[in-house]
């Protein structure tokens, strides 16, 4: 009997197996991507630095520009500078949120970065740039959406590009090879805890 089952479970799998053979064959090697992370839910951030791990391990250049975590000190940052040859990490100001309340130097604040990103964008050693929490300019409108767009575009062809944050514009979404959106189910900050190192940031 166990037999039985056994025998259909391996028969399944091959044709599976045959099926997916198949359908890898009709990809193609591709284009650097265009990859959104967003939604209300955690790991937008946390996936973009996995993949900076992936990249690095291939021994790929990568460049990251924070757009708001200015002044506190986080894991990802001192991890990746531990790696100063192949990672170009680009922490800016003090960033913008609730905390600066000044719209005009929110906005000098994300030009800047994105000039930072600008110059990441146009050097074609990095295999991957990650724009984190780009969105939140975007949202703000500190940045002017089309313009962003179009210099993402612009980039060179087999880079990839990670661009997290919430509520994300239908116009970065049309553009994306790429969308996640993060859903939350259940948050720790919603039962009262505070953000925990190495886990937050
Ligand atoms: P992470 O950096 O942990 O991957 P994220 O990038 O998906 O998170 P952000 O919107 O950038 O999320 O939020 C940054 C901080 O807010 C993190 O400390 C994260 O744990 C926390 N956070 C994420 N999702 C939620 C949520 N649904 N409710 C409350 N806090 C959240
Ligand atoms: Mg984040």
């Amino acid at each position: 009997m166990s037999d039985d089952i056994n025998r259909a479970h391996n028969e399944a799998m091959k044709a599976l197996k045959a099926e997916r053979d198949e359908m890898m064959r009709e990809k193609r090697a591709g284009h650097g991507l265009l990859m959104v992370h967003t939604g209300d839910g955690k790991g937008k951030s946390t996936a973009a630095f996995g993949m900076i791990a992936r990249a690095l391990g291939w021994g790929f250049e990568v460049g990251v520009v924070q757009f708001i975590k200015g002044k506190w000190k986080t894991g990802e940052k001192e991890f990746f500078r531990r790696f100063p040859d192949q990672v170009r990490f680009h922490v800016m100001g003090e960033g913008f949120t609730w905390e600066t309340q000044d719209r005009a130097r929110d906005i000098a604040a994300a030009e800047a970065a994105w000039e930072k990103a600008k110059e990441l964008l146009a050097d074609t050693s990095l295999h991957l740039v990650v724009l984190d929490e780009l969105n939140i300019a975007l949202r703000y409108d500190y940045l002017d959406v089309n313009q962003v767009v179009a210099d993402l575009q612009a980039r060179p062809r087999e880079m990839h590009v990670c661009v997290t944050g919430r509520n994300a514009k239908p116009e970065l979404i049309a553009v994306a090879d790429l969308v996640t959106e993060m859903q939350s189910v259940k948050h720790p900050f919603d039962a009262g805890l505070k953000a925990q190192r190495g886990i937050d940031f």
